[in-house]
């Protein structure tokens, strides 16, 4: 048979591959640990482990943790977590901080060289040397660039031993700053190290007080680790240059060539609409946010606005996290990235996309389960002996998942409120007075006969009995569970967080966003009631939704929507979480 097609046997990736075929290939996921991963991620994480796996190579995760104001331990644990449970396994974990004695060796290597200098110029002064706001400008060097070498490195060891406060010094590449032909500003004198003032780092403590930058550590630590591919996002397009420039100034590159040294090349972004990615937006979510609010007469309002979510992990949000609690499988968010492609274009999709690849991917591994959410009791009453039995029903109708289990059926059943109506219409093709449906699975349809309501209006109780099927082309099916068996249940259903379809365009800074939050967006339906039969689900399965191992359970309850057991679950409260419904619903 063919080898199966994938984004590594052909198109963008494979031709990466073919510029530089080398064996065994070695790539790196190298993420800030500031954060959560979000969904955009989940590609970087696929592209990277899935490239090395695919040609046999290893993957490094690496944590680029060269900036000490913003990390905290609780991501760096996550952000693991999730790699694995995605279905990879780093070849080694490693810190970018590993390197800082070696990263500052290479340093003053390089100020030997004169291939950088220190230089003590203000921000608006190196931007005004860089050619002003709009880069258009004249560049010019400042005093700094033509200093000694020695006079350099003193003053690189005084910014190492604490002598100047931030921005009173950096340490500059020599690049082409002067050079008018250079039209990339990614060579204009980059600054390749800095002094910090938290400088405490969480695994070097208090060693440095001067920190290296992202174009200076990470083409360096690409070659310790004799990374063979480094891909990262298009962002970084421009950055290519200085990248092959550091390494080439320190002998681990050849210039025009990829024989040696790490080659960087660059895909396109994977951004979802309808929703924020934003690490500081999302915080703003997570944590609530104070805002500050200008009013006409001058003054200065301040607003608390509360949390918008219960955490990072919300089934509402898009980080990895909170997918994978609103049940979402590994595998069918890689399928979905692999569905997508990789080119070196900005991919951009609204959520509905996705859902709909989920679902696809539900369809054919979940069971089928009958769950009501807003129940109403319906009796039966010539409900017999007889008909007290337990059906063996398949977990899937049409047979592609294994397995079935036994549903009981009693006199007394629920069905949902919705599938009942008091006065008929010819139209309608559920349950009303004189009319007949049938139950799932039960070989009897039946015919309601009367209902009675409580003060307020609502009904309470369907009375009905067995009935035969009136007409062959109306044989509507419902969802039902046995009154006596039922296990009650709390489900949660969600919709989008906001009422506006492009949440980035709100207004963040003054805190407009928090009107536009949806109400709807979590529906919690408390006395919601399912068969028994998840109670064999849930044997089968582990709850510990942190497991790297992805096995929650997840069912489709029918005529319902798709539903995960949630880690909120007690031994006599059962959680249950809206994946995707079942359809696409316009009306969201
Ligand atoms: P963000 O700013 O969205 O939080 P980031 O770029 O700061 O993301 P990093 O932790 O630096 O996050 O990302 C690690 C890797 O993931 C990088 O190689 C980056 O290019 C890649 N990445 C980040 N966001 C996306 C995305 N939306 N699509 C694809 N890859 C992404
Ligand atoms: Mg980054
Ligand atoms: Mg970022």
């Amino acid at each position: 048979p063919a080898k199966p097609v994938s984004i590594f046997t052909e198109g963008w990736l494979r031709r990466i591959y073919d510029e530089k075929p080398v064996q065994p290939v070695r790539s790196r996921f190298p993420p800030e640990p500031n954060g959560y991963l979000h969904i955009g991620h989940c590609k970087a994480i696929a592209v990277n482990f899935g490239f090395a796996k695919h040609h046999k190579g290893v993957c490094f995760l690496r944590y680029d943790d060269t900036n000490p104001e913003k990390e905290e331990e609780k991501y760096f644990t996550s952000i693991l977590d999730i790699i694995k449970w995605l279905g990879f396994e780093p070849h080694q974990v490693t810190y970018s901080s590993d390197n800082f004695e070696r990263l500052y060796e290479l340093a003053e290597e390089l100020i030997r060289k004169d291939k950088a200098y220190v230089c003590h110029c203000s921000r608006e002064e190196v931007n005004r040397q860089r050619g002003g706001p709009d880069n258009r400008g004249a560049r010019y060097a400042c005093e700094h660039r033509t200093r000694p070498v020695e006079e350099s490195l003193a003053e690189f060891r005084a910014m190492r031993d604490g002598k100047y406060k931030p921005g009173e010094a950096y340490l500059r590449m020599k690049q082409s700053l002067t050079d008018p032909n250079e039209g990339n500003p990614q060579m204009w004198d980059l600054p390749a190290y800095r002094v910090v003032e938290k400088n405490h780092h969480h695994r070097t403590g208090d060693r440095w007080k001067i920190y290296p930058t992202y174009d200076f550590t990470h083409c360096l630590c690409d070659a310790f680790e004799e990374i063979s591919h480094s891909l990262c996002t298009t962002e970084f397009q421009q950055s290519r240059i200085s990248y092959d420039w550091l390494l080439e100034q320190l002998g681990m590159k050849v210039p025009k060539s990829e024989e040696k040294g790490p080659m960087q090349r660059e895909y396109g972004r994977l951004n979802v609409g309808g929703t924020i990615l934003s690490k500081r937006r999302i915080l703003m979510l997570v944590e609530g946010a104070k805002v500050e609010k200008k009013n006409p007469d001058g003054t200065v309002e301040e607003k608390i606005i509360p949390p918008a979510v219960r955490g990072w992990d919300d089934p509402r949000l898009y980080t990895l996290v909170a997918l994978r609690r609103r049940g979402i499988p590994a595998k069918a968010l890689l399928n979905f990235v692999e569905e997508l492609g990789v080119t070196d274009a900005l991919t951009e999709i609204q959520p509905f996309r996705l859902e709909s690849s989920i679902r696809k991917f539900l369809e054919r591994t979940v069971p089928r389960q009958m769950l009501v959410l807003d129940p109403v009791k319906v009796v039966i009453e010539d409900f017999a002996a007889e008909d007290d039995v337990e059906i063996t029903v398949p977990y899937d109708p049409k047979g592609a998942i294994p397995g079935e289990r036994k549903v009981k059926l009693g006199k007394e059943v629920y069905i949902d409120r919705s599938d009942f109506r008091e006065v008929d219409d010819p139209e309608y093709r559920r349950l009303a007075p004189n009319k007949v449906v049938g139950l799932y699975n039960v070989p009897f349809p039946i015919r309601a006969t009367t209902f009675s309501k409580d003060e307020s209006g609502k009904v309470t109780e369907i009375r009905a009995t067995k009935a035969a099927w009136t007409t062959e082309k109306t044989k509507t099916h419902i969802q039902w569970v046995d009154a006596a068996t039922a296990v009650p249940v709390t489900a949660r259903q969600y919709n989008s967080l906001f009422k506006s379809e492009s949440p980035n365009t709100l207004d963040w800074k003054t805190g407009g966003y928090a009107d536009d939050l949806n109400p709807e967006s979590e529906v919690i339906h408390k006395d919601a009631v399912i068969e028994r039969g998840i109670k064999d689900l849930i044997k089968e399965h582990s709850l510990d939704i942190s497991s790297s191992s992805d096995n929650l359970i997840r069912f489709q309850a029918l005529r319902t929507a798709y539903f995960c057991v949630d880690t909120d679950s007690t031994e006599d409260n059962i959680v249950l979480n809206q994946i995707v419904s079942l359809r696409e619903d316009k009306a969201k």
